[in-house]
Order: C-alpha cells, then sequence, then structure tokens
C-alpha cells in the first residue's frame, strides 16, 4: 500500500543523544522529499518539535492533533498546515491512528510506549491495521526489541511481532521502505 500519511510518536523532550534529534530533522526532510504528510501529536518540543520542523522546512504538509490540556504544556505549533484540537486525549489517539496509513516511532518516553503498545494492541483486536516502523537509533530501543522475544517465547503473543514491526536502525535505512 501506498503510504500517503505516516503518523509519528515520539518524544515531547529531545533525549540526551544528539542523534535522536538530527534523526527527527532527517525524517520530517525525508516525508516532504517524499510527499507523505506527517502526522503527529502537534507540539514545538523535542523530538516532536524537530520532525515537524524538518518536514515544514522542506515544504512539506504537516497535521498535528492535540488535546486542549496538553496546549501550554506541550507548546503547540503555530506554524503546522493544520493543527486539530480535541477535547481529550483519547480523541487525540483516535485521530492519530485513522489520519495515518502507517505509523513510526522515534525514540521518547512514557507517553511513546503508550502510544505504540496502544497501536499494537489495537492491531491484535483487529480494530485497526497498523504497519509500525520502529527507529531503533544507537540501541535506544534494544532493551524493549528484547523484551518482545521474551513475550514470544514465553507465550504471551498472538502473532510474530516481526510481521507488524518493522525494526530500521536509522531513516537512511527507512528510505526505501517508504513507498
Ligand atoms: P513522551 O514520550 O512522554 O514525551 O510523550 C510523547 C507524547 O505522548 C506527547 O504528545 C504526550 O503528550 C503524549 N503522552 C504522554 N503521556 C501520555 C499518556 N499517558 N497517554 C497518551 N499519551 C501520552
Amino acid at each position: 500500500m501506498k503510504i500517503k500519511a505516516l503518523t509519528v510518536f515520539c518524544g515531547s523532550k529531545s533525549g540526551a543523544n544528539l542523534s535522536f534529534l538530527n534523526e527527527a530533522t532527517s525524517l520530517g526532510n525525508l516525508l516532504a522529499q517524499k510527499n507523505i504528510d506527517l502526522v503527529y501529536g502537534g507540539g514545538n518540543k523535542g523530538l516532536m518539535g524537530a520532525v515537524a520542523n524538518g518536514c515544514l522546512a522542506k515544504g512539506g504538509k504537516v497535521i498535528g492533533i492535540m488535546p486542549k490540556l496538553l496546549l501550554e504544556w506541550e507548546a503547540q505549533h503555530t506554524g503546522l498546515t493544520e493543527l486539530i484540537i480535541t477535547q481529550t486525549m483519547h480523541d487525540r489517539k483516535k485521530i492519530l491512528y485513522e489520519k495515518g496509513d502507517a505509523a513510526l516511532v522515534l525514540p521518547g518516553g512514557m507517553g511513546t510506549l503508550d502510544e505504540l503498545f496502544e497501536m499494537l494492541t489495537w492491531n491484535n483486536l483487529k480494530i485497526h491495521n497498523m504497519k509500525v516502523f520502529l527507529l531503533n537509533i544507537d540501541g535506544y530501543y534494544d532493551a524493549l526489541i528484547h523484551l518482545l522475544d521474551k513475550m514470544d517465547t514465553d507465550g504471551f503473543m498472538y502473532d510474530n511481532w516481526k510481521d507488524r514491526i518493522i525494526v530500521c536502525t536509522s531513516v537512511e535505512a527507512l528510505k526505501p521502505l517508504l513507498s
């Protein structure tokens, strides 16, 4: 399936490794070059801000979805192509899932992992069928990948997680997969 819009989940902070910020910017650049719309949480901070600014800088289209509750806290981006304000966090997540043809997860914190696992759980429950790219920059997600394997060998998985989650180590490696 041709990906026309990609939902990106990532940290509202930048993290301690500069590669995270550089890769987030490169991802934004790449989406604009490939004419793929960026759908994300709407913030202007951390990796969220970097991916949005990277896309806008190359003339890409960026749709932000932000709940009322976070308008000040996460500093909404004022230069987006479109900013959708939702009543609740749950409404936000629903729209984030609906607007993307696939999803990509950059490094992030609790919120990013919550979004990743909700998306994967909804896949299991056949609520949707989202392909997920996991950008494992500098081994950030190594421990998580190890846990997914452990969940599989210990009998808690329904499917082979590798059928659903495509792990890449850089935006460069992702390029040929985003068509
Ligand atoms: P974080 O990875 O914690 O920086 O959060 C990334 C994004 O997830 C931000 O847009 C947060 O507002 C959002 N977020 C944070 N906590 C939660 C949560 N419990 N449920 C859903 N989204 C969250």
